[in-house]
């Protein structure tokens, strides 16, 4: 597919190689291995002196489809598809460090994230060091010599932090470290990590990329050597951790839809954002298309716009917040991200329950605050689903 299409276009042409029936839409091949024409075929492929399919938990064409779409998309050499998002991050982690190595990460991380570097790989022997999102000067000071990777989430979940991504690079590069975004958040669509420096691009294709929750996901984006090269692969190869070629025949279809999607999602996301601001029942709110966002010129520069989460203090603490979710009847209470429904969520009670008080207040993540991915209905619909437990 030529370089010079737009993402829209991409999105809906790349990846598609016709098999010998020429389908219109993409085919998804549900098969675990594949045939070799010879016994010396069979020991080419094995010895990969030819290329091809030999077993699914390699390759498989439905999910190479979806890795040449998503690579495009990222305008990355590579895109190595995974069974979840986290499972990306695991086999990236697993592909590119050995025992002894450090991480530096965001302190704004998906909870599961914190849990892999905190107590799992931990076990292994790869001690991270967790840093402010927002302060490029504490990722310098955390550097050590066996420092191999800086990790981060921007914006952060739940209060939108913005992480500079070419700054982190720059010092990731003098650091010898890789630089790894979960671009979950944006999606290529909104922001574009590799082009500002960052070695690795991480997805949980379950949010925005699948787009209507449906099906489990995930990718790792990068050059070809990193990635094929340095180990990411034959990790997924060998351990499994595999994208089904029914999910990726799914998220496929999905990213047919990204760019409208993305756009309709910050749409309605901005419109929330301000009117919540003119309620005299919410004390902030945390939305990077807001100019009142503290780091307003830098989402400016960085993310094409503001996103389509959008978080919020509400006025009398947890009793108050839990009030507006239990009163809301369209908005669905759950923690997932990424639909074309909106959600909304408690996140010191949810997905930060399990973190000390003394944490979350570090974090800044109070009992009145709640987060809503904005979703594709009308938003005077979801404005009037809220307006009730805000009244
Ligand atoms: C959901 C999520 C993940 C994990 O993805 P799964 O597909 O649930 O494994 C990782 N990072 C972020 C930012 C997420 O929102």
């Amino acid at each position: 597919m030529s370089d010079d299409l737009q993402p829209e276009t991409l999105a809906i042409h790349t990846g598609i190689h016709r098999s010998q029936f020429n389908e219109h839409s993409e085919a998804l091949y549900l098969t675990s291995s594949y045939v070799f024409d010879s016994a010396a075929q069979a020991a080419a492929r094995f010895a990969g002196e030819e290329p091809g399919n030999i077993y699914s938990r390699f390759t498989n064409p439905t999910v190479t489809a979806l890795e040449e779409r998503l690579a495009a998309l990222e305008e990355a050499e590579t895109c190595i598809a995974t069974s979840t998002g986290m499972s990306a991050i695991l086999t990236s982690v697993m592909g590119l460090l050995s025992a002894g190595d450090h991480i530096v990460a965001s302190r704004s991380l998906f909870g599961a994230t914190v849990n892999l570097f905190n107590n799992i790989l931990k076990r292994f022997n790869i001690d991270t060091t967790f840093v402010s999102a927002t302060d490029v000067s504490a990722w310098e000071a955390a550097v050590r010599p066996n420092t191999k990777l800086f990790f981060l989430e921007t914006p952060s979940n739940p209060l939108t932090e913005i992480s500079d991504i070419t700054e982190l690079s720059k010092v990731a590069k003098k650091a010898g470290a890789w630089l790894a975004v979960d671009n979950c958040f944006c999606t290529p669509i909104l922001q574009k990590p590799l082009k500002l420096g960052a070695d690795i691009v991480i997805h949980s294709a379950t949010k925005y990329l699948d787009g209507q929750g449906r099906v489990l996901g995930g990718a790792v984006l990068g050059n070809r050597e990193l990635l094929m090269e340095g180990g990411v692969f034959g990790f997924l190869r060998t351990a499994g951790p595999t994208l089904s070629a029914f999910n990726a025949w799914v998220i496929l279809k999905g990213l047919e839809t990204l760019k409208i999607r993305l756009d309709a999602h910050a749409n309605n996301a901005m419109q929330m954002a301000r009117w919540l601001e003119a309620q005299p029942n919410i004390e902030r709110v945390y939305y990077p298309g807001l100019p009142s966002h503290p780091q307003y010129d830098l989402a400016t520069s960085q993310q094409k716009n503001g996103g389509g989460i959008v978080s919020f203090e509400v006025k009398g603490g947890k009793q108050a917040a839990w009030r507006v979710i239990d009163e809301s009847r369209l908005i669905s209470i759950t923690a997932n991200l990424g639909d074309t429904k909106s959600t909304l969520t408690h996140p010191a009670s949810t997905t930060h329950g399990r973190i000390s008080q003394e944490a979350r207040d570090d974090a800044g993540i109070s009992d009145g605050l709640l987060r809503i991915a904005v979703g594709l209905e009308a938003v005077q619909d979801i404005q009037a689903d809220l307006a009730r437990g805000l009244a």
